[in-house]
């Protein structure tokens, strides 16, 4: 394991908050939930929506989201009065449902509890629901310019290149937390967290840093030895397993879904979804999986195509039958009726409605493939 020495890492704390804070002056990225250096930091409230929203996620997937938030719950208690149905649908499509919910409920406990105002410390910030200590940090950093570690992905990147941390990836986690801390500087540690951050998205990216433009390349060891590219390390990861479903595409005359709301613990807790079977390890043969159908006396037949969707922890592989029903037997059945491409639904309830045959698919039906995150190679479930 290579731990860079007391010594070293002084010296180049020193030597990194000057040119990054100069550098950040003239180079930062102009993004809605953001302050310009010099001006007053931005409302708490924004800079909380927009770091729940970007976790796991990326910039631009965020961004329209931010705007619907924001124009529909301007402050925290329009938020906290929302109903959470409303909340979990205006986020669909986001993927990480558990933080909507949670979003909801750390509202309501700030407008409730704290009159709308968020705690200013990160020891205050860690006891809201859904804020962990990197959220703690960054809000505690950007909002309220507290000398707070800040160490997200890029953070990472960037700690590990300028002190050619070689341990990999997440074992280097504690090391690079360590030297997070050792860098943040009491003069404008927000603008100094979100410099660092804007210096990993834009110039010290995963795969072509662009040293020469580096406002710390005097400092970074990494460049130095000429393995900036090959870091950080990471440990390599075990296959993703694959799992198995057979969606049931049920419509009524007039083109309407079958719909139902999931449980609201556990993955996409709480949101739509479109029936399945159970999602297992086994391939589905034909025919097998009619035993979970939601309506039995229905002549179900195979959709046409397949349809995959990558989750954190596993692959999901989608196959689909499709069905027909009068509008008097679906108004027996549990579940909610809606048009195919009004529903606010999951990415991956979206790819199985994605499966309905041509002549009965929504105006915009999405492509029949995976749909990665290019942040964090994986999709938004
Ligand atoms: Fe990253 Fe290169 Fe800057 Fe080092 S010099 S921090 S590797 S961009």
């Amino acid at each position: 394991m290579t731990v860079p020495t007391v010594a070293t890492v002084a010296q180049t704390a020193a030597a990194i908050a000057p040119p990054l804070l100069a550098w950040y002056d003239r180079q930062h990225r102009r993004l809605p939930w953001r302050s310009p250096p010099g001006t007053p930091p931005p409302e708490p409230y924004r800079v909380w929506l927009s770091e729940i929203m970007l976790q796991q996620t990326t910039v631009p997937a965020v961004m329209p989201y931010f705007a619907k938030f924001l124009a529909r719950w301007p402050t925290v208690h329009d938020l906290a009065a929302a109903p959470v149905e409303d909340v979990m649908e205006a986020w669909a499509g986001l993927g990480y449902y558990a933080r909507a919910r949670n979003l909801h409920k750390c509202a309501q406990a700030v407008s409730t509890r704290l009159d709308g105002r968020f705690p200013d410390t990160v020891e205050g910030l860690l006891e809201l629901p859904g804020i962990g200590a990197y959220t703690a940090a960054a809000i505690a950093a950007i909002a309220f310019d507290r000398p707070a570690a800040v160490l997200d992905g890029n953070v990472e990147r960037v700690l590990a290149r300028l002190f050619a941390v070689e341990t990999p990836l997440p074992q280097a986690k504690p090391e690079l937390r360590r030297l997070a801390g050792l860098t943040t500087p009491q003069q404008r540690p927000g603008d100094f967290a979100q410099g660092m951050m804007d210096l990993g998205a834009t110039v010290c990216t995963p795969r072509r840093p662009d040293c020469l433009l580096c406002p710390l390349q005097e400092s970074c060891a990494a460049r130095r030895q000429g393995i900036a590219e090959s870091l950080p390390r990471k440990t390599e990861k075990k296959p993703r397993p694959v799992r198995h479903a057979v969606a049931f595409l049920l419509q009524r005359p007039d083109g309407a879904v079958l719909l139902r709301r999931r449980p609201p613990e556990g993955l996409l807790g709480g949101m739509l979804e479109v029936p399945s079977t159970p999602w297992r390890d086994l391939p589905w043969s034909d025919g097998e999986g009619k035993a979970h159908a939601p309506a039995a006396a229905i002549d179900w037949r195979p959709a046409a195509g397949a349809a995959e969707h990558v989750f954190t922890h596993f692959a999901l592989k989608i196959t689909a039958l499709h069905g027909c029903i009068g509008a008097a037997e679906a108004a027996e059945i549990d579940g909610l009726w809606q048009p195919p491409g009004k529903a606010a639904l999951p990415t991956v309830m979206k790819k199985m409605l994605g499966l309905l045959p041509a002549d009965t698919a929504p105006a915009g039906k999405p492509a029949v493939r995976s749909t990665r995150n290019p942040r964090r190679g994986r999709a938004r479930p």
